[in-house]
């Protein structure tokens, strides 16, 4: 049996696309990868999911997303990493990592962005504690509070002069004294009185009570004799940098440097029939809304391609 439609990933744009695509009939095969639900479900309240007034828990906002497109008949391959879309023929066959094959009018890739950790146990087991990787998603939790941010590129600089409408002092961590942040970004953040700096530095252990809540960090010196030092904080936001979920694709699809999926006309990839929705191209924006939004105009676009091409 081939399928109209296969989604690869379960975040937001995933089960937006599923929704979508079940509504019309589509009959979509959703492949949930190794984190169903997504980056969500890695945190703990969302505030600015439109339609949660008082805010939702993560992976409580993505189990009412899983549901809604299952009520329209989306399928679920469940905990299925694909390991490879062959693209060779169509239809295409997408192949999971366990070997498993399933042939595919038409795809659309949701795979997400992971956003690169400095490589610490505690900052898995401390995120939605005190330890974040999003300062637009969780800033807010941050109110009158003193936080530290890692990172020199225009992320860390963005996100530093965000925090600082919460938050009494941000300190920006960077292991060495030259920044890739642009000018422009590294200048605003230089001119901001609440930004403080802390140069040559790197952050080598958290700090937490006895109810997670990080209270310090363990800074190592990168040049001279590579002491550390113990710094006394409430926050640790790590913006280091965003790797999109796009390794397992084959050359046939256009990446820009840093690996996101190029699209044009829409969510259209460089492979005719491919779709991509949310994080795995889209560099800018990042946020649940925006990933859901994509994940509907993935839809509408395959549905239209295969309407066009008189399949379904
Ligand atoms: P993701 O949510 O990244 O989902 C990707 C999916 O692809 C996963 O299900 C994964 O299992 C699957 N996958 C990956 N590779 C494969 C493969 N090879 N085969 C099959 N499946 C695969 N945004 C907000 O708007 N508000 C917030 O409060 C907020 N808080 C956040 C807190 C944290 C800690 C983080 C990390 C992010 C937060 N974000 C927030 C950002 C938001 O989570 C993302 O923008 C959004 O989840 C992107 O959705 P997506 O569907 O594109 O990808
Ligand atoms: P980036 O430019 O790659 O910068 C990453 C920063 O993190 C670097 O300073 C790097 O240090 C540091 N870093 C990397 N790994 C680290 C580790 N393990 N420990 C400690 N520090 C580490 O990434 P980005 O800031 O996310 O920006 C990505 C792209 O998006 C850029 O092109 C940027 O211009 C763009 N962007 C633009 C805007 C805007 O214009 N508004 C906003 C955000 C991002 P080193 O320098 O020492 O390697």
């Amino acid at each position: 049996m081939t399928r109209n439609l296969v989604i690869i990933g379960s975040g937001p744009a995933g089960y937006t696309a599923a929704l979508y695509a079940a509504r019309a009939g589509l009959k979509p095969l959703l492949y949930e990868g190794l984190q169903p639900g997504g980056q969500l479900t890695t945190t703990t309240d969302v505030e600015n999911y439109p339609g949660f007034p008082d805010g939702v828990h993560g992976p409580e906002l993505m189990e009412l997303f899983k549901k809604q497109a299952a009520r329209f008949g989306a399928e679920y391959a469940e905990l299925r990493n694909v390991a490879k879309i062959h693209t060779g023929k169509k239809p295409f066959t997408v192949e999971d990592d366990m070997g498993e094959k399933v042939d595919a009018h038409a795809v659309i890739i949701a795979t997400g962005a992971s956003a690169k950790l400095i490589g610490l146990d505690k900052e898995k087991t401390l995120m939605g504690y005190g330890v974040s990787a999003c300062a637009t998603c969780d800033g807010a939790f941050f109110k009158e509070k003193e936080v530290a941010i890692v990172g020199g590129g225009d992320t860390a600089m963005e996100e530093a002069t965000f925090l600082t409408r919460f938050c009494t002092k941000v300190t920006v961590i960077h292991r060495r004294d030259q920044f890739r942040a642009s000018k422009i970004m590294l200048e605003r953040a230089k001119a901001n009185p609440k930004i403080q700096w802390k140069l040559w530095r790197e952050v080598v252990d958290i700090e937490h009570d006895e109810k997670k809540k990080v209270t310090g960090l363990v800074l190592k010196d990168t040049q001279g004799k590579g002491g550390t030092e113990k710094f006394a904080t409430q926050g640790l936001f790590v913006a280091i940098g965003h790797q999109p979920n796009t390794q397992f694709l084959g050359p046939e699809f256009e990446r820009n440097e840093v690996g996101y999926l190029k699209v044009s006309n829409g969510t259209r990839t460089s492979v005719e029939g491919v779709f991509a929705a949310g994080d795995v191209h889209d560099p800018n924006y990042r946020q649940a809304v925006t990933a859901a939004g994509w994940g509907c105009a993935a839809a509408l676009d395959a549905q239209r391609w295969l309407e066009h091409h008189g399949i379904a």
